[in-house]
């Protein structure tokens, strides 16, 4: 099976082709195109050729745009979620859901508006200021959530009057490039173009000083490199990067009710969430019980592949993603740590790991630092609340974090949290009328909402004098 890319509203089938897996069963069993030079000198020529147009057609009709792209993305809903859980391995439940609210993402989006201003207004002067397209956009996404985190960037960029070239990852590229095609059908030619191929072509894309804007999401090691790409051409960037998300477990918590929450937020996805819970902090005198309802939850969780309907947690996407995972726990355990339930790949041909509680762990292990992005999740005990709170804040990561028990004491220690998002007895929930955004290396600008479309804009002013 090949899906082409969609380029100038024409399908493009590309000469090369890179193998698709699926992580289930460690086997390829589709190819995609592998977009050349030519083919993207081509795409980002047709954002080029569509921005102008595009910029100057009135709001209604791009708001109607979004729609359609909704309708059409629903009406295919089954189809798209197939081939994600084949190339990415997660349930097919969650796979639906993924597709089912990134179509309503476009409705989500055609809600928003971009405000006209007058700043001044006296005597015969007028200084208005208003919103153009920031782009064309280089739209960059990641294996993990590939519908969903696409959709965050193409509805806003498009309503706010971009043409965008769209790249998803080379891990998961059939959903995406089949989303491209059935987008594509309802925009007009250029204004989406979807491309598929890896880190060569994304770098082409994102250094070209025609990409006005590119917006990331993905690694830190990525985001830095287009950071330090897009300078040269003082393009502007969006970047949706790691998380290493803390959460703490105040003395009053519930060890048992809080413990099947934490799971849930920290495995969700096979923990390949940038918002997943990935440390967790608990008073020493709660461990135990803490780790007993953790590993408990984890040894009745169904691991398998995303087809079969009594899958709760798939494979990590990749043979690298597994490797690199059972490495952070492997060095943990060679530090001191104890792995209370898992800690080894499953044997067979898929990349499987099973949900792993780590305890015991000492200051400063990959294990903490790092992001494990896998269901491997370790617990810490603390002595004293501020001890958790500098080692939550101790990791270069600040995207999201957590505090979980009685509110009042919790809100003062969610406020000594240094990350962009803070949860009080909830964690990882993300709305599309909610900002959401990285602090330090997590990322920079937001995505989501009325926040998150300016992001797709730049500010323009215009003064007029003599008026009567
Ligand atoms: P990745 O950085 O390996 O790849 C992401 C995308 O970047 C892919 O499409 C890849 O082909 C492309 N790419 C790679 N090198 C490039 C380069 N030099 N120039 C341009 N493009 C390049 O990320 P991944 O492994 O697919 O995703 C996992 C990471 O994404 C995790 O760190 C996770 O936390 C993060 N993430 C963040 C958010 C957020 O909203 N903050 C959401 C989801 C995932």
């Amino acid at each position: 099976m090949t899906i082409a890319m969609t380029i100038d509203g024409k399908s493009v089938p590309g000469a090369a082709r890179m193998p698709v897996e699926n992580p289930a069963l460690g086997t390829d069993f589709a190819e995609a195109p592998d977009c050349s030079p030519a083919v993207a000198e081509s795409a980002l020529a047709a954002a080029v050729g569509a921005q102008p147009g595009w910029a100057g057609t009135e709001m209604a009709r791009r708001r109607e745009a979004l729609l359609a792209c909704g309708r059409v993305l629903a009406g295919h809903a089954d189809e798209v979620a197939e081939l994600l859980t084949r190339e990415q391995g997660k349930p097919l439940s969650a796979a639906r859901a993924e597709v089912g609210l990134a179509a309503d993402w476009f409705g989500h989006t055609a809600d928003l508006d971009l405000d006209e201003v007058d700043l001044v207004r006296d005597g015969g002067r007028r200084i208005t200021m208003r919103r153009v397209p920031a782009g064309p956009v280089v739209a960059i996404a990641p294996a993990n959530f590939p519908i969903i985190l696409a959709v965050t960037k193409i509805a806003p960029a498009v309503l706010a009057g971009n043409a965008v070239v769209f790249k998803p990852s080379p891990l998961t590229p059939l959903s995406s490039l089949r989303m491209g095609e059935l987008l594509g059908s309802v925009l007009p030619p250029g204004v989406l173009n979807t491309v598929s191929g890896g880190a060569t072509l994304g770098r082409a894309l994102a250094t070209d000083p025609r990409a006005r804007m590119i917006s990331f999401t993905g690694s830190v090691e990525t985001g830095i490199s287009i950071a330090a790409g897009a300078a040269t051409n003082l393009a502007k960037v969006l970047l949706e990067l790691g998380g290493n998300d803390a959460c703490v477990v105040l003395p009053d918590a519930d060890p048992e009710r809080v413990a099947a929450q934490v799971f849930r937020q920290a495995m969700t996805n096979s923990g390949q969430f940038c918002a997943a819970i990935k440390r967790v902090y608990v008073p020493r005198a709660r461990e135990r019980a803490f780790v007993e309802a953790l590993a408990e939850a984890a040894r009745s969780t169904a691991v398998g592949d995303g087809l079969d309907p009594a899958t709760e947690l798939g494979p990590v996407v990749s043979r690298p993603a597994l490797t690199r995972l059972a490495g952070m726990v492997d060095d943990a355990v060679r530090a001191g740590a104890q792995v209370v339930t898992g800690g080894a790949p499953l044997a067979g041909p898929g990349h499987f790991y099973p949900p792993t509680i780590v305890r015991d762990l000492p200051p400063h292990t990959r294990l903490e630092d790092d992001e494990q992005f896998g269901p491997a999740l370790p617990v810490i005990a603390y002595d004293r609340l501020a001890e958790a709170v500098d080692r939550a804040n101790s990791t270069r990561f600040a995207l999201g974090g957590s505090v979980w028990g009685d509110p009042r004491v919790a809100v003062e220690v969610a406020g000594a949290l240094e990350c962009g998002t803070v949860w009080l007895n909830t964690h990882g929930e993300l709305r599309h009328d909610v900002p959401f955004g990285g602090l330090r290396h997590s990322g920079l600008g937001v995505e989501y909402g009325y926040w998150g479309l300016l992001e797709y804009t730049r500010i323009r002013v215009d003064h007029a004098a003599g008026l009567s």
